[in-house]
C-alpha cells in the first residue's frame, strides 16, 4: 500500500466483501472547477487524487452523472479519472465505486449499455463496486420489470463488477425491503451526519446493514458543506464549551469515524487543502466521549431550531389522496433554512420527489387539516415550500 508520508491512514473491513478499505474515500462531485460543474479543473484535481491516493486513501467513488451540465448527466467525473488513474499507473492501488443512472434505463439492454460506456471512460476492465444510484421506490419498481437483477447477475458472473450495491434516500422500511428481495447485495451508500440520524435511513439503518454484515459507505459527512461553513454563533458557543477542542470539521468527521457501522465515508473534496486535512483527521484515533456525544446532541438541537417548520416527519399526514410528498416537502424546505443551503436542497426536492408529488400538487383539498400533531396548517406550509423553491430553482425542474 502506497504512504509516502507521516500519516496513516485507518482502514475498515467493507462488511461482507472483505475488502479493506480507507475510512475516507475520495468522492469525485465536488471537484474543483472552472467555468462551469462540466469543466474540471484537472491540474488541481489531479494533485488533490495523487495526494490523496500517496497518503492512503484507495476507494474513489464517481458516478455517471457527476460534473454534468445537467443533473442527470453525463458528466465528466468518470473519464477524468479514468485518464488520471491510467496515466499515473493507480489502478491498483485503489477501488473503483461508481453508479448505474437508474433514472435513464428505459430497457434492460440501457443497463449493459450505460455499463460500457462507464467501463470505457474508466478506462478500467472492471469495477470494485457498481451501485444502482439513488433508488427509490419508483425507480425500483420499474427496474425490477426491466430485469436489473438479471443485469446484476451477469455484471458479477462475468467479473465485470466485483460487489454490487446501491446508494438509497430512502426510509430505512423500503431499504429493507429492498435488502430482503436480493441476496447478492454487498454495500449500501446512505446519507449519515450528526444531522440526519433519524432522517432517511439514518442510524436504524446502519443497525440493519451492520446486523447483516453489508459493506456501508456514507455520504454527506459535512451536510453539503454547511456543517463547517458559515455556522451560527450559537453553535459555536455550543463547541466552545467541549472538554476536548476540536474544528467543527473535526467533530463532524470523528462523530462518523467513531461509529463502528460506518466503513468508509465520502467526502466530496474540492480542494488540496481540504484533502489534506480530512487525511489529516481520518489518521487519528480520536475517542468520542459519551460527553462529546451529548454535546453533538445539543449542537443537532440548535441547528434544528433553525428550521422553517416543525414538521417532525411522524407520517400522520400521509398519504395524501392527492399524492403529495408532505412529509418530503416539508423536510427539504426545512433543510434549506436550517442550513443555509437553497441550492442543495432544491437539487434534492426537484431529483427525490416526482413531479406529482411536489408541493404545487396540493389541491387544498383540506383533508389533512386537523391531522397533524404539530398543529401545522399543512396546505399553508406546502405553498410556503412551493414559493421557495418553485421560481428561483424551476431550472433544476
Ligand atoms: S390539503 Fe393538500 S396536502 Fe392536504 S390532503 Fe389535501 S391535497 Fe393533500
Ligand atoms: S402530520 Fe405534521 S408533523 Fe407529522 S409528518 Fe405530517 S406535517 Fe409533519
Amino acid at each position: 500500500m502506497l504512504n509516502l508520508g507521516v500519516l496513516i491512514l485507518l482502514y475498515r473491513e467493507l462488511g461482507k466483501t472483505k475488502e479493506k478499505v480507507s475510512i475516507l474515500g475520495f468522492g469525485t462531485m465536488r471537484l474543483p472547477t472552472i467555468k462551469n460543474n462540466a469543466d474540471i479543473d484537472k491540474k488541481e484535481a489531479t494533485e488533490m487524487l495523487t495526494y490523496g491516493i500517496e497518503n492512503g486513501i484507495n476507494l474513489i467513488d464517481t458516478a455517471y452523472p457527476y460534473h454534468s451540465k445537467t443533473l442527470d448527466g453525463p458528466g465528466n467525473s468518470e473519464g477524468f479519472i479514468g485518464n488520471f488513474l491510467k496515466e499515473n499507473s493507480y489502478r491498483d492501488d485503489v477501488l473503483i465505486s461508481t453508479k448505474s443512472p437508474i433514472w435513464l434505463v428505459e430497457k434492460h439492454q440501457d443497463f449493459e449499455n450505460y455499463f460500457e460506456k462507464q467501463l470505457k471512460d474508466l478506462q478500467t476492465d472492471y469495477v470494485d463496486i457498481y451501485l444502482l444510484h439513488s433508488l427509490n421506490e419508483t425507480d425500483w419498481e420499474k427496474i425490477k420489470e426491466l430485469q436489473v437483477l438479471d443485469f446484476l447477475d451477469d455484471c458479477l458472473s462475468s467479473n465485470k463488477v466485483k460487489h454490487v450495491g446501491f446508494s438509497s434516500h430512502m426510509e430505512i422500511d423500503y431499504v429493507i425491503e429492498i435488502l430482503d428481495e436480493y441476496p447478492k447485495w454487498e454495500v449500501v451508500l446512505t446519507q449519515m451526519n450528526y444531522l440526519d440520524e433519524y432522517y432517511q435511513s439514518g442510524v436504524m439503518g446502519l443497525d440493519y446493514l451492520k446486523e447483516v454484515n453489508l459493506g456501508s459507505m456514507v455520504m454527506e459527512p459535512l451536510r453539503g458543506g454547511r456543517l463547517v461553513q458559515n455556522i451560527p454563533p450559537s453553535v459555536m458557543e455550543l463547541w466552545d464549551m467541549a472538554e476536548k477542542k476540536r474544528t467543527p470539521l473535526q467533530w463532524a468527521l470523528q462523530y462518523l469515524f467513531n461509529r463502528d457501522d460506518v466503513h468508509c465515508v465520502l467526502s466530496g473534496m474540492s480542494s488540496l487543502e481540504q484533502v489534506k486535512e480530512n487525511i489529516r483527521i481520518a489518521s487519528e484515533i480520536d475517542i468520542i466521549s459519551d460527553n462529546d456525544q451529548e454535546l453533538i446532541r445539543e449542537v443537532a438541537r440548535e441547528y434544528k431550531t433553525f428550521t422553517g417548520n416543525d414538521c417532525t416527519r411522524c407520517g400522520y399526514c400521509m398519504p395524501c389522496p392527492y399524492g403529495v410528498d408532505i412529509i418530503n416537502c416539508l423536510t427539504e424546505y426545512n433543510i434549506a433554512q436550517m442550513m443555509g443551503t437553497p441550492k442543495a436542497s432544491a437539487m434534492q426536492y426537484f431529483t427525490l420527489i416526482d413531479d406529482d408529488s411536489r408541493a404545487d400538487s396540493c389541491i387544498r383539498c383540506m383533508e389533512c387539516e386537523f391531522i397533524c400533531p404539530q398543529m401545522l396548517n399543512i396546505p399553508d406550509e406546502l405553498e410556503k415550500v412551493n414559493e421557495y423553491f418553485g421560481d428561483e430553482f424551476n431550472h433544476f425542474r
